[in-house]
């Protein structure tokens, strides 16, 4: 499926020099998002995962419908001050500005093998900040999906030594 025809690129937002990509007419159209999470699923299946793990907020959206595909648990990583229970946290930058993410304590089970998903990866900094959640933890990262790759932000180099899957690359 060409899902590029379902993103659309927003100039200058949320900041000048920012190009957008805007996955929501993507989760508007029902065949392409389910045909995008079914591709993550199959992924997720070949990797024998036990547990999906998605920063907020569009990691739910990605991580969610794969986590019910394959009834298999979900664990939120989430801002500074949002999960109620007991958490560790990991400073990390984003592509625009800075943030501290966090996971409740017993998210994940020592030797656990997680995916971790994404709508989007374009410097990395979420999603490393998100592996060093997981693997302090004792989380197996074993695998990393996202819906789109911005290749020309090399977000990849970040994640040396981890498997990838992108379905979209600008
Ligand atoms: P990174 O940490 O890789 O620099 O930035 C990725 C994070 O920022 C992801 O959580 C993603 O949701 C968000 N993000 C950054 N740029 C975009 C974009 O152009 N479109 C969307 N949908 N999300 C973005």
């Amino acid at each position: 499926m060409e899902y590029k025809n379902y993103i659309k690129i927003v100039e200058d937002w949320p900041k000048e020099g920012v190009q957008f990509k805007d996955i929501t007419p993507l989760m508007d159209n029902g065949k392409a998002f389910k045909s995008a999470v079914d591709e993550i699923v199959d992924y997720a299946r070949a990797k024998d995962i036990d547990i999906i793990v998605g920063p907020e907020a569009r990691g739910f959206i990605i991580g969610c419908p794969v986590s019910y595909a394959l009834e298999i648990g979900f664990a939120p990583v989430r801002k500074e001050g949002k999960l109620p229970r007991e958490v560790i946290k990991v400073d990390y930058g984003l592509e625009y500005g800075k943030n501290v993410l966090t996971i409740h304590k017993d998210a994940i089970k020592p030797g656990q093998r997680v995916l971790i998903t994404d709508d989007l990866l374009a410097t990395g900094g979420t999603i490393e900040a998100t592996i060093k959640l997981v693997e302090e933890l004792g989380g197996i990262v074993a695998g990393c999906a996202f819906l789109i790759e911005l290749s020309y932000l090399n977000g990849r180099e970040k994640l040396n030594g981890y498997d990838v899957l992108t379905l979209m690359q600008y």
